[in-house]
This record gives structure tokens, sequence and C-alpha cells, in this order.
């Protein structure tokens, strides 16, 4: 698979500061906010701060510093947030996945019941 990078999706944009974000957590590596459009009481986007398109462009490209990067960034979210009573951690990824943004990011939901895992 070849992964091509469009560096003016919108969390590029974030990344080089051309638009604000609202910033949980920011390591070398990695950059969580909350997002825009929040689907339950909690809602916060962690992305890489590499040029990775998905989930598995990130898990074959991405060296091991940036791997350990974003899982920390994920771990300190998820400690701002207390998610002692449960989240649910998405990457939805290119077409049939839903991916809006070409921009990998892991979406961190919690705060409510979220339901079954899949609509039908
Ligand atoms: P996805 O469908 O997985 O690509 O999700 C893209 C997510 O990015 C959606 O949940 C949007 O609400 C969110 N989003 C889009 N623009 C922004 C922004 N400027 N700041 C924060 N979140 C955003």
């Amino acid at each position: 698979m070849e992964f091509v990078y469009d560096p003016e999706n919108i969390f590029a944009k974030i990344l080089r500061g051309e638009i604000p974000n609202k910033t949980v957590y920011e390591n070398d590596h990695a950059l969580a906010f909350h997002d825009i459009a929040p689907q339950a009481p909690q809602h916060v986007m962690v992305i890489p701060k590499g040029a990775y398109v998905s989930l598995d462009h990130f898990a074959r490209d991405a060296s091991a510093e940036e791997q350990h990067g974003f899982m920390k960034a994920v771990a300190e979210v998820c400690e701002i947030l207390g998610v002692d009573d449960g989240f649910r951690a998405i990457a939805n990824s290119r077409e049939h996945g839903g991916q809006e943004v070409p921009h990998f990011h892991l979406h961190i939901v919690s705060g409510r019941p979220l339901g079954p895992m899949l609509a039908r």
C-alpha cells in the first residue's frame, strides 16, 4: 500500500499552528486536543506530529520513538480525562472506515455508556 500524505489537511494545519486547538496534552511526538464536534461528554483526538495518513501507515512506518510518544500521549489523555468508567478508542481509516481527516488520529471518547461497537 502506498500512503500519500496531504499536507493541507486540517490536522496538519493545527500542527503548524495555522488553526487553533484546545490542547489537552502535548509531547515531542504527539498532540492531543478536544474534538470540535464532541460525540460524548469527553472526546479528545490524539495525533502524531509526523506525516502519517492512517493507523496502518503509522504502525508500519513510524519510528519506535514516535510510536512510544504517541502511546504515552494516549496514556496521559486517559489519566487527564479520568476514564475509570471506561472509554472507546477509535481510528477511522480510509473510505470504508469513515475517515474524514487524512492525518492519523485516535479518538478517545468517554463520559457515558457508548452503546454497541458498530451501527448496523
Ligand atoms: P474522522 O471522521 O475519524 O476523520 O474524524 C475527524 C474528526 O475531526 C471529527 O470528529 C471532527 O469533529 C474533528 N475535527 C475536524 N476539524 C477539527 C478541528 N479544527 N479541531 C478539532 N477537531 C476537528
